[in-house]
């Protein structure tokens, strides 16, 4: 096994990474920006490295820092975690032309699912059910371009190919509004993505977000570790996830699982990863895949019992999968709400000193988090300052347990958006289950008096 790897990510997650390699006995470097440096799981690493000032780019993202961090430390890996530059193709390529391990898929990998349209034409060639639409990138051509739309059928939904985080989309519901949408699309994603290159989607009106987890090792064995619901969400962030998804069939997981790691075979991916899908009216439709480790992936790993993290490691360093399709067994029901540093009406980060800090515990409840009393959540990054985790036999007890840890936790010192939560956990349409994308956006109105009141 490798002797040190080197965290190349801060927060709840660098957190993550170092307990995995302290379980595996590897020896951890974490680096760290000049704004990160009184933080504990720093002082928790075998050796730290300030790779520069609070800025991202200026540190979490600046490539060379991090190579000659890991040359300094002698470290034979990099965990990139998730966002800054997990997903960045020429940093995977870096890295491993540095000579070290990039605890990640190989950099061809990152790069055919960063574009869109390459990931949905590999997928369709896989057998993974794709949203309807145009077969790879709209023309120039104003006629070709009316007869698609006509073809797909209103609403549709112009995508940008390099498009990311939401941005780079626009939904179109009448013919006349068409070709100026392309238009605009186009030279937005030109500006913001250096591609000019958009598609066309037929607009699914009420689908949920469900999302399959995938490991795949470098001897072309690949699994899947069923799915996960993230519907609810706010402007496409996700606030709530939970696996399984409710009302999801043995037979519609498997159909789709297996497309997965079908998938995930023929294009010889490794690592960990996540094929997002919307799922409307039974069907699965692929919108994209996330080529690393995911925030929510502690609700598959309490349902599953593998250790994702752990997993990422092991098939980095060249190892076989230790788990067959068959040996995967989903158990209970678990569930995550994101904490964050905001106000939980008006959602703007609420960064500063936390005075008082009380974690909940008790069964089936676990906190990733990186925070503690005393603790100041910096302006500069995200503003995740952990999850609560829930696991019980049933949703109806994981949902009782997350309302009892919620009760529990205490931040003082700082808005939190667990009054939001709190308030999503009794909401009639979560409880039932199964929702909308759309669900907490239509809800909020009526939270928002709710919360209104309480403050
Ligand atoms: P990004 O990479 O920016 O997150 P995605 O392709 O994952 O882009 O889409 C983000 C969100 O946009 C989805 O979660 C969904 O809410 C919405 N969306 C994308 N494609 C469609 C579609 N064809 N129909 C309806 N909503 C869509």
């Amino acid at each position: 096994m490798f002797e040190k790897i080197l965290i190349a990510n801060r927060g709840e997650i660098a957190l993550r990474i170092l307990r995995a390699c302290r379980e595996m006995g590897i020896k951890t470097v974490v680096v760290h920006s000049e704004a990160d440096r009184e933080a504990k799981y720093v002082k928790l690493a075998d050796e730290s490295v300030c790779i520069g000032p609070a800025p991202s780019a200026q540190s979490y993202l600046h490539i060379p820092a991090l190579i000659a961090a890991a040359e300094v430390t002698e470290a034979e890996a990099i965990h990139p975690g998730y966002g800054f530059l997990s997903e960045n193709a020429d940093f995977a390529q870096r890295v491993e032309e540095s000579g070290f391990v990039f605890i990640g898929p190989r950099p061809e990998s990152i790069r055919l699912m960063g574009d869109k349209v390459s990931a949905k034409d590999a997928m369709k060639k896989a057998g993974v059910p794709c949203v309807p639409g145009s077969d790879g990138a709209l023309t120039d051509d104003p006629q070709e371009i009316l007869k698609m739309g006509q073809q797909v059928g209103y609403p549709v939904i112009i995508k940008a190919a390099g498009g990311g985080g939401g941005r780079g989309m626009r939904v179109v519901h009448h013919e006349e509004e068409l070709l100026r949408a392309v238009e605009m699309t186009k030279s937005e994603a030109g500006a913001a993505f250096g591609n000019p290159m958009v598609y066309m989607e037929k607009f699914l009106q009420t689908p949920r977000h469900i999302e399959i987890q995938i490991l795949a090792d470098q001897h072309g064995n690949a699994i899947y570790l069923g799915e996960r619901d993230c519907s609810m969400q706010r402007r496409h962030q996700k606030v709530i996830e939970e696996a399984p998804a409710p009302g999801i069939t043995d037979a519609q997981r498997k159909r789709v699982g297996e497309a997965c790691a079908e998938a995930c075979r023929q294009i010889g991916y490794r690592g960990a990863g996540t094929f997002e899908f919307l799922f409307e009216n039974g069907e699965f439709y692929f919108i994209e895949m996330n080529t690393r480790v995911q925030v929510e992936h502690p609700v598959t790993e309490l349902i599953t019992g593998i250790d994702i993290v752990q997993e990422q490691i092991r098939i980095a360093y060249g190892e076989k999968l230790r788990f067959a399709q068959k040996d995967v067994k989903l158990r209970g029901h678990a569930m995550e709400c994101r904490i964050n540093a905001e106000d939980p009406l008006k959602f703007i980060p609420s960064p500063g000193r936390i005075t008082t800090y009380h974690a909940p515990g008790g069964p089936g409840i676990r906190v990733d988090s990186h925070v503690y009393q005393g603790y100041f959540v910096p302006p500069n990054y995200d503003s995740m300052i952990g999850k609560i985790i829930t696991y019980g036999d049933t949703r109806e007890q994981a949902m009782a347990r997350m309302r009892i840890a919620l009760s529990e936790m205490v931040v003082q010192g700082i808005h939190t958006n667990i009054p939001l939560h709190q308030q999503l956990l009794v909401d009639p349409g979560f409880v039932k289950g199964g929702t909308s994308i759309h669900h907490l956006e239509h809800r909020m109105p009526e939270i928002r008096v709710l919360l209104e009141k309480q403050s």
